[in-house]
């Protein structure tokens, strides 16, 4: 489903990814752990086409990601294309970003609405699904300033799930959230994995990696350091980088 290939990404001199090679499979639960600045929100990023790479290559479904290619020669991707190439990819952030003045309801319809023309009643009755999904059914009328972190951060993610993407990024989308509120947002995404859901998963919640994940990624100052399933990773890390990363959050 994703694929990365000698990914590089620099801001001016400052080079985060140092060749990024890694892949996820469809329907797996693909986490990505690594200290501070190590790049995987730029990593994120240029999976859902916020930032542009500099060299490698980035595949999101056996297509390019940004560029067009014939024969040897790149083409980089209209504006058009990658807001149609973006509507496959939902993305949770670690600040839920909900309209501030839209319903729970709301939000979930609007993308919908805006950007694949449903029709509202249609839109309506599929996010009141969605909010059911994620345990909100009775939120729907409110605004994002009366629901807690926890229930903001589920209609952020029915929100995304309304555009029916065919992957999911999470950036850490439980950080923000007291501790009492994080059982609950991880419990949608669990959910989510077991209805087949191709998922990458930023997160410090190594007891999620663990039970939910089907690969982890360590990954420190741009590259990819070591890479296996979530429990081999966790209880038998090889590099010292990762031994150490995991006694601190472990
Ligand atoms: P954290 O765990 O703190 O979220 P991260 O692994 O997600 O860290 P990134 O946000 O990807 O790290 O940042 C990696 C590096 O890239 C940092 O040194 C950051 O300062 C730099 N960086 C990120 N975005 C930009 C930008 N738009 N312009 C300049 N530098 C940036
Ligand atoms: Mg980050």
């Amino acid at each position: 489903m994703v694929k990365a290939e000698g990914v590089h990404k620099s801001f001016g001199a400052v080079q985060v990814l140092k060749g990024i090679d890694l892949e996820v499979a469809p329907r797996e639960v693909f986490c990505l752990v690594g200290p501070s600045g190590s790049g995987k929100s730029t990593f994120l990023r240029c999976i859902n086409h916020l930032e542009k790479i500099n060299s490698g290559r980035l595949y999101v479904d056996g297509d390019l990601v940004g560029y067009r290619q014939q024969g040897e020669k790149l083409y980089e991707l209209r504006d058009s294309e990658v807001a149609r190439k973006r509507r496959d990819i939902g993305m949770v952030f670690q600040r839920f970003n909900l309209f501030p003045h839209m319903t729970a309801i709301e939000n979930v319809m609007e993308a919908p609405v805006q950007v694949k023309g449903e029709t509202r009643a249609s839109a309506r009755e599929r996010a009141g699904r969605l909010l059911d999904r994620v345990g909100l059914s009775d939120k729907a009328g409110n605004y994002p300033s009366q629901l807690s972190g926890g229930q903001q951060q589920r209609v952020a993610i029915a929100r995304a799930l309304a555009m029916e993407p065919k992957l999911m990024l999470f950036d850490e989308p439980t950080s923000a959230l007291d501790p009492e509120l994080v059982g609950d947002v991880l419990d949608v995404m669990r959910d989510l994995a077991s209805d087949g859901m191709t998922m990458i998963v930023v997160t410090h919640e190594m007891g999620f990696a663990r039970e939910v994940g089907d690969a982890l990624v360590f990954m420190d100052d741009g590259v990819v350091v070591e890479a296996g399933h979530p429990r081999e990773v966790l209880t038998n890390p090889q590099h010292e980088r990762t031994k150490a990363f995991l006694s601190k959050v472990l």
